[in-house]
């Protein structure tokens, strides 16, 4: 790695990225491409030649750039944003400088301290039990994605449970989770080994804005127990992906210490918001959960990828996810002072995640995240502001952080509708043809999600880009289509 050629490089790289951020309204937001554009765009095999920098960003520009469905734009309002900003962006840029592999703690000492400081910093600014922390005998790790975190935290809960009631009633052991819970959950019991017939999706309805009700959990685990089954994990959500519903912590792990379940809370998504004391009550109870995950790389402006979990017991995870092979030996970990991270992850190796969410915290501070967090949920209140203003559309459930689900409303879909039978059918169709209309403009992108039966549109605000400006524009663009739909029916 020649410095003076990494420089010219890398400066070249970073007037790319400026460019690219200073024109990224003039992209269509959802790529516009068909299946299988690249392959007829790219050689069928990687030169044998080196090619100069020079010709492949032009590469870039003209067979990736059109590909990418431009995730950072101020007009992405899909899924769940997945945010940066230049500390997140310049942090990554220094871990993979250092292109450090922090397994252990003796592998790269630093890398290892900052995770468990940054960590300790963050659990603080949410105001976490002080038992989550390593100052208070828990501690937190950074790894890639909520799916890990649950896997991981899963496999401590079985273990510990097993180590119990013997491992040949691992077909006994029974998960929990919500119509609403994210599918890592389904994934994790499928690579933990739960048998699937039971793993419990709890129905949630409308009357609870589909929050899971403490009252059904408790049923279904009643019920369990008196089958001869074992309870062992329930997964709430702070935040749902379908309408960012909050489930009710402090109730819902009182029923889990009831019958010795661990609870693991995924705020992926609405967590990073709970540093600001106004939104701190939807964590409220967190403290009778084991774990706690949330992703900075959603909604704390930091790079992909950064899920913080945070365990109030560590060595549940260290028990299960230990190895100690010969090659890795080394006086730090035997004296066992130190934290080896490689024992709280699934991989042996790991990037200095620390590092982007470190310089995320300093940069800023924590007040202008907490401002920043606060003007995308303002966004949102105008959002849904100006839904209500039109009497087409209604907001299906209330907002409670940066999302707004919305639809065309049953009184203004049925009309247009001359399938009387099936009127739920036409709703939602209505909807989906909006939504299509709206991202195929490549003005705007949103997707959609179904609950209790509805097709409802997500309006989720949270790049760092977006202004009130982007909002109003989004919402004329969603007026637009909905009134080509809805005249074209002679309305
Ligand atoms: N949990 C929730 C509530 C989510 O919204 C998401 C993704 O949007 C996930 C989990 C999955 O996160 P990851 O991709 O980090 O596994």
């Amino acid at each position: 790695l020649d410095p003076v050629e990494f420089r010219r490089q890398g400066h070249m790289m970073v007037d790319f990225i400026a460019d690219y951020y200073q024109n990224i309204e003039k992209y269509p937001v959802l790529s516009q491409v068909e299946p299988g554009y690249l392959r007829k765009c790219l050689p069928e095999s990687a030169p044998d030649n080196p090619e100069p920098i020079e010709s492949i960003l032009q590469d870039v520009q003209k067979h990736i750039v059109p590909g990418l469905t431009h995730w950072q734009s101020p007009s992405f309002f899909a899924y769940f944003a997945s945010n940066v900003s230049i500390a997140g962006f310049l942090g990554e840029m220094l871990s993979t400088g250092f292109n450090v592999v922090g397994f252990s703690w003796v592998s790269s000492p630093a890398a290892t301290e900052l995770e468990s400081i940054v960590m300790d910093w963050l659990g603080n600014l949410l105001t976490l039990p002080k038992s989550f922390l390593f100052s208070g005998n828990g501690g937190g790790v950074i790894h890639g994605s909520t799916c890990e975190a649950i896997i991981c935290t899963m496999v401590a809960a079985r273990d510990q449970m097993l180590r119990q009631i013997g491992l040949d009633n691992i077909q006994k052991l029974v998960v929990y989770g919500s119509d609403q819970t994210h599918s890592a959950l389904q994934k994790a019991c499928q690579i933990v080994g739960i048998n699937p017939n039971n793993f419990r999706v709890i129905k949630t309805t409308k009357s609870t804005s589909f929050a899971l009700s403490p009252e059904s959990l408790k049923l279904a685990i009643s019920s369990d127990v008196e089958a001869g089954l074992t309870p062992l994990f329930l997964c709430a959500t702070v935040g749902t992906t379908a309408t960012t519903a909050v489930d009710p912590l402090d109730s819902l792990c009182q029923v889990a210490k009831y019958y010795g379940i661990w609870v693991h809370v995924d705020a992926a998504y609405a967590g990073s918001a709970c540093m600001c004391p106004e939104f701190r009550h939807f964590i409220d109870g967190v403290e009778g959960a084991n774990s706690f995950s949330l992703n900075a790389h959603k909604w704390l402006f930091t790079a992909l990828d950064c899920c913080c979990v945070w365990i109030k017991d560590p060595s549940t995870l260290t028990s299960s996810l230990s190895t100690n092979p010969e090659y890795l030996r080394n006086t730090a970990t035997d004296s066992k002072q130190v934290v080896d991270y490689k024992d709280w992850q699934i991989a042996l190796s790991r990037r200095f995640r620390a590092m982007k969410l470190w310089l995320v915290l300093k940069s800023y501070g924590a007040v202008n995240l907490r401002n920043y967090l606060r003007s995308h949920v303002k966004m949102a209140m105008l959002f849904e502001g100006l839904v209500s203003t039109d009497r087409r559309f209604e907001v299906v459930v209330p907002r409670v952080f940066s999302m707004v689900c919305f639809r065309v409303s049953p009184s203004a879909a049925i009309i247009i509708s001359d399938d009387e039978i099936n009127v739920e059918n036409c709703i939602n169709e209505v909807n989906r043809k909006l939504l299509e209309g709206i991202n195929a403009s490549g003005h705007a992108f949103m997707t959609h999600a179904v609950v209790g039966g509805m097709y409802v549109i997500r309006c989720a605000i949270g790049v760092t880009l977006t202004e009130e400006k982007h909002i109003a524009m989004a919402w004329k663009l969603v007026q637009e289509h909905a009134d080509a739909i809805l005249m074209k029916n002679n309305i």
